[in-house]
């Protein structure tokens, strides 16, 4: 079978899936990770229908990095038979100014997202490690990357700068967005389910650990709560959201913090496990009866319902409101607490239905549909890698 392998590589984790392809239909045939580089390392797979087909672990210094992990996926993936690799899709976080879609990657697309290091130094350097060592393992088949920036290229420029010497804005210091590959996702997946409203306003909220919210206008990206970075927004697993500057200052400043020390901090130990002291995970949080978890549930919500009103402003009112991610799929107190803080937008909650998870939770009198959609972002790229090879000029 003709087949597509999509790649995610992050600092401590590589996932990846295998699809089949027959014409442009593409069908999720296996599912698979290493986690734990480098600290206790895991390989595990499962088939399209659930079952195990790998779980394997390995003492830390058999896979201790990126590449070692890579090395060991690709050893096991070529156990695999009956397929036939006809190209590789990238998830890259950052495509910089100048990417507003995916690119088919030869030496120059290489170099120039290199130079994006700069912009993304936690992240570049893991999406781009996998690209290098495909293209020299598999030097006929086509690689493309898939950019989670590239869905909010097209945001005004008054949007996406920040109030700093224009000499920033054209270094590349702008309000870029992430989670775009969700994001355009959940914009397909609205089209076939809620026509109406994918052709209007809506705001999708990708609350997982990390965690965004999305202004769509007719399908497009106007508005996102994520910056230059990552870090921007909403409270997250381990990262604050949006922070005062000023702390970032009088940390250096007043309390000689090193750079990297106050990295750590707001990249792995603020957001819900700095604030709670307890997990970043938010099903620990809600089962706590500790006030600091109550406490962190709380922010986020709050933060959460805060954000929804800018991007409300942005839009200038909203028909819809997505919720989509490991919280915003799986946890429907959350999303209870959340649309009752846009009440005032007319937002009325169908308890049952988000008790049980269904696809619309609004209540059939509510001003603002709400739906619960599963994002897909290994697709997306699967969908978009298959558009670029069968592309007549590919
Ligand atoms: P990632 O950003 O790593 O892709 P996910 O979108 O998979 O994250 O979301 C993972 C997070 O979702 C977990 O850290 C956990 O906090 C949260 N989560 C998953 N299931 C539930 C649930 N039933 N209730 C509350 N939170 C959940």
């Amino acid at each position: 079978m003709d087949a597509l392998l999509v790649v995610n590589a992050g600092s401590s984790s590589l996932k990846f899936q295998v699809f089949g392809i027959a014409g442009m239909d593409l069908t999720r045939q296996i599912r698979g990770k290493i986690d734990g580089i480098g600290t206790k390392p895991r390989l595990q797979a499962t088939a399209a229908d659930g079952s195990r087909l790998i779980d394997q672990t390995y003492d830390a210094k058999a896979v201790r990095d990126l590449p070692t992990a890579i090395a060991e996926a690709r050893r096991w993936l070529l156990t695999l038979e009956g397929f036939k690799l006809r190209a590789v899709g990238h998830r890259v976080v950052h495509g910089g100014p100048d990417y507003v879609r995916p690119a088919l990657i030869d030496a120059g697309v290489l170099d120039r997202l290199a130079s994006y290091q700069d912009l993304a130094p936690l992240h570049q350097p893991n999406n781009l490690a996998p690209i290098r060592m495909a293209m020299e393992i598999n030097p006929g088949v086509p690689q493309v990357a898939c950019f989670d920036t590239a869905f909010h290229r097209g945001h005004a420029e008054h949007t996406d700068c920040y109030a700093l010497p224009r000499a920033f804005y054209d270094e590349g210091v702008r309000r870029y967005g992430f989670h775009g590959l969700s994001y355009e996702y959940i914009a397909e997946r609205l089209r076939e389910v809620a026509p109406r409203a994918a052709r209007g306003r809506v705001i999708v909220a990708h609350l997982g650990s990390g965690a965004s919210m999305c202004a769509l206008r007719e399908g497009r990206s106007v508005e996102s709560t994520m910056g230059f970075t990552a870090l921007d927004g909403l409270p997250m697993g381990t990262r604050p959201g949006q922070l005062d500057p000023g702390v970032v200052l009088y940390l250096i400043l007043q309390k000689g913090m090193k750079a990297q020390a106050v990295s750590d901090l707001l990249y792995h130990d603020a957001g819900l496990k700095g604030l709670s002291g307890l997990s970043n995970d938010m099903r620990d949080l809600l089962a706590s009866d500790d006030p600091h978890a109550a406490l962190a549930v709380a922010h986020f919500v709050y933060r959460c319902v805060l954000n929804a009103g800018m991007l409300t402003a942005a839009l200038g009112g909203v028909d819809a409101f997505v919720f989509t991610a490991g919280v915003g799929e799986n946890s429907a107190p959350i999303r209870a607490r959340i649309v009752e803080g846009l009440a005032w937008l007319g937002a009325e909650l169908d308890p049952a239905a988000n008790e049980a998870g269904a696809m619309l939770i609004s209540a059939a009198a509510s001003r603002v549909a709400v739906h619960v959609l599963p994002t897909d972002e290994e697709l997306m790229i699967a969908r978009h890698t298959l558009a670029l090879i069968s592309a007549p000029n590919a």
